[in-house]
């Protein structure tokens, strides 16, 4: 596996699209509510991302033969879990919507996600927000000079403990002139195992839980993933950037 080491050059470009996408984030969190829908929201991160001079990475993304991506967000509701494409689905009070968002700086990517509440939404729904968040800036602690992966992905899957599903079938990734680069990023695994951790790393750390069972399946519209029982679903999503001080999050939101 080999990984790329951003230059000091590169990490401020990289700074520079994460912050784009952390204001681009701003504004969507503020923007949720109930009665608003997909393409809403979708509107308001293009915009957004073209007055700051960037991209939406998302649009047009056709991995294994997929069709095109059509958003620049994901816009995965409830029992939706990711890669949910913006459309109709109007945000009702109580439920929960998670938005990715790819931004295209001067060629370099930065992914991030959140899962909030519409209005008010159940202690469950929002005990596994808070646990799937806490598994994130878990994950986040653990990226640094020194460690291995399998800490990482040990501290993410320790936060789910026995209480929540830990969806196997997707994680988090590297992260840089690509959105999807090497090393892939399992949500669960064990400590001191895997590659070494160095500085010049950047990766996208994506924890996603589930209430129920973690299986999962894609929809008809070949890119929406959703729970297999239908159970609540959240995901939190920061790029964050080793560095010899420790871990920088790109993406942070202030
Ligand atoms: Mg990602």
């Amino acid at each position: 596996m080999s990984v790329e080491l951003k230059s000091r050059a590169e990490l401020e470009l990289m700074r520079q699209s994460g912050r784009i996408n952390a204001e681009v984030r701003a504004l969507l969190a503020e923007a949720i509510r109930p009665g608003v829908n997909g393409f809403e929201l979708d509107r308001l991160a293009k915009q957004a991302i073209a007055e700051r001079g960037a991209e939406p990475t998302f649009v047009g993304y056709a991995p294994l033969g997929k069709p095109p991506y059509p958003g620049a967000i994901c816009y995965s509701v409830n029992e939706e879990l990711v890669h949910g494409i913006p459309g109709e689905r109007v945000l009702q009070e109580g439920d929960i919507v998670s938005i990715d968002l790819g931004v295209t700086y001067r060629g370099y990517v930065s992914d991030a996600a959140f899962t909030a509440g519409v209005g008010t939404v159940t202690p469950e729904a929002d005990a596994l927000m808070d646990a799937t968040r806490r598994a994130l800036w878990a994950g986040i602690e653990a990226t640094r000079v020194g460690n291995r992966l399998g800490d990482v992905s040990a501290a993410i899957g320790a936060v789910a403990e026995d209480k929540y599903g830990i969806i196997r079938g997707y994680g988090g990734h590297g992260v840089g002139r690509k959105m999807h680069m090497e090393p892939h990023i399992p949500n669960f695994g064990r400590p001191g195992m895997g590659m070494r951790l160095m500085a010049g790393m950047v990766f996208a750390l994506e924890p996603m839980f589930s209430i129920g069972n973690p299986a999962t399946e894609e929809t008809d519209d070949e890119w929406t993933v959703v729970m297999s029982d239908g159970s609540l679903s959240a995901h939190f999503e920061e790029t964050v950037a080793i560095t010899a001080d420790g871990p920088e999050v790109l993406t942070r939101i202030d």
